[in-house]
């Protein structure tokens, strides 16, 4: 309402209020003349000065009827730019929540991602659905909905996944966990929705939900409402749409174990690509792709030897330290001094760098190469888990042979080593625990504990009978970072 109609009808009232108090005036004057023996004089004059009081009150306002709406505008403005401010506030969440959700057009492509040849195998094919996808919905095939790519912060999981969505020329939504759980209650499911339906709309896509963990974690014990109810969100959003929609999500985490099962089911995350810290090829391919284009005068194969575990994002930070060093020294050519001082930056900065020493690396070797041996597969220096054998109905034998595989990293250390050493906690969990599924659920042995020594004493006779292959392997995975099964 303007304020010009406000001061009419204030007007207006303080009129009818005037007009009432002296019609009442004169009819008590009139009621009193008339009655004027029967009254009492207390109320008489009660009856007057209250009259009175209403009507000097009514005159009084109507002539300070300006500062009156001044003051009732005032108080108005104050509530109305109030809950102005409140809209605007809700606004602003509505705005952040949806602003999130926009896609951008990825420039990265597969050129972009040095190394990791075998995962840029993999999701080739997911690049071709995209760019023609009636080759394949002919054929009646549908491809995964999900792909879950798997491996240590800073290997590339992000940049690969751009590089598809640049490689098939489609929008790319990303979104990290972190970012569902973070917000208020009720908005993470909430987002979910608003991602996949802006995803469908713009389709073909791909949805990226980098740390997918912070949503996905296995359901049950300490329940945190929020994350399962966004999580619940997910797995209903993945069902209802068809794989030929067009829209494709790539999930990247670092840890599988920790993910609730129903995100890995069929129709879900149901791919899964493993990405590892680069071995000492693709740290090469890595360097060089840094390296292009800059004059440098230090031997590159020593550098790629050097920096084994370091990952694919570390060293494209040693690289960039290194030029700053460079231009610090205001030089135009990078040497290893600048290498060097990068190097020392980087070790004692981040802890997310695996810097190994040549004894390190050596029972490292010892414990891949005897997994190597035992798996009959190839592995690489910084593999983590065994290859094992997947059976629907595994048999006695089997279940002992994947015992054995877990166990034969940490036996080989012991054997070459003559020396226990704690390397991988994860592999000796699931050997107990697959023991002890053997024994509490399909009652096939009495004891764990016995059956984990009875495997672990002919591994070390069947490993120490082998120790100069092992020593062999061993070698192989030194210079190679990686043992392949023609090796073995
Ligand atoms: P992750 O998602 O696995 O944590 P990112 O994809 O975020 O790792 O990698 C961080 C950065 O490291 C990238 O932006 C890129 O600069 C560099 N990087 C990672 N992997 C590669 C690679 N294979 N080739 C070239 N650069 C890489």
């Amino acid at each position: 309402m303007s304020q010009g109609s406000d001061k009419n009808v204030l007007d207006k009232n303080f009129k009818l209020m005037g007009i009432s108090a002296i019609i009442l005036l004169v009819l008590f004057l009139y009621t009193l003349y008339k009655s004027s023996d029967y009254i009492q004089s207390g109320s008489y004059y009660f009856g007057i000065v209250f009259l009175l009081l209403l009507l000097s009150f009514a005159v009084f306002a109507r002539f300070k009827q300006d500062k009156i709406q001044n003051f009732i505008n005032k108080n108005k403005t104050d509530k109305n730019s109030f809950s102005n401010e409140l809209s605007t506030v809700k606004e602003n969440r509505q705005e952040e929540l949806s602003s999130n959700i926009t896609a951008v057009n990825s420039n990265i492509t597969f050129k972009d991602v040095a190394g990791i040849s075998e995962t840029k195998g993999e999701l080739e094919e997911i690049v071709d659905f995209l760019n023609e996808p009636g080759k394949y919905l002919k054929h009646g095939i549908k491809l995964p909905k999900g792909v879950l790519l798997v491996g240590p912060p800073g290997v590339g999981k992000t940049l690969i996944a751009r590089a598809v969505a640049g490689e098939a020329d489609v929008p790319f939504f990303y979104q990290s966990g972190a970012s569902f759980v973070q917000i208020y209650v009720g908005m993470g499911a909430k987002k979910v929705r608003e991602l996949f339906m802006e995803a469908k709309r713009n389709a073909p896509a791909i949805v990226f939900i980098d740390e997918i963990d912070a949503i996905g974690k296995k359901r049950g014990g300490k329940t945190n409402d929020e994350r399962e109810s966004t999580l619940n969100e997910l797995l209903t959003q993945m069902d209802g749409f068809d794989g030929d929609s067009g829209v494709i999500v790539i999930a990247a985490t670092n840890k599988i174990e920790v993910l609730d099962e129903a995100l890995l089911r069929a129709g879900r995350f149901d791919r899964r690509v493993f990405i590892n810290l680069p071995n000492i090829d693709d740290r090469k391919k890595i360097l060089e792709l840094y390296l292009n284009s800059k004059h440098y005068e230090f031997d590159l194969d020593r550098l790629a030897h050097e920096t084994s575990g370091f990952s694919s994002a570390a060293l494209a930070t040693l690289i960039n330290e290194a030029l700053l060093n460079m231009i610090k020294r205001e030089a135009k050519i990078l040497e290893s001094q600048d290498i060097e001082i990068a190097k020392n930056k980087l070790e004692f900065g981040k802890k997310d760098t695996l810097v190994l020493s040549e004894n390190q690396k050596d029972i490292l070797a010892i414990y891949q190469a005897s997994k190597a041996f035992i798996t009959k597969s190839k592995v690489s220096l910084f593999d983590e888990g065994v290859k094992k054998i997947d059976s629907i109905y595994p048999s006695y034998n089997d279940l002992r042979e994947n015992i054995k595989r877990y166990l034969s990293g940490s036996i080989g250390v012991e054997v070459i080593k003559k020396e226990k050493y704690a390397i991988n906690s994860d592999d000796l969990n699931k050997a107990y625990e697959l023991a002890k599924k053997i024994v509490e659920e399909y009652k096939m042995a009495k004891d764990a504990n016995v059956l984990i020594e009875d495997i672990s004493n002919d591994l070390r006779s069947l490993l120490s009978h082998n120790a100069t292959d092992i020593n062999r392997l061993k070698n192989i995975m030194l210079k190679n970072e990686v043992i392949n099964s023609d090796d073995i």
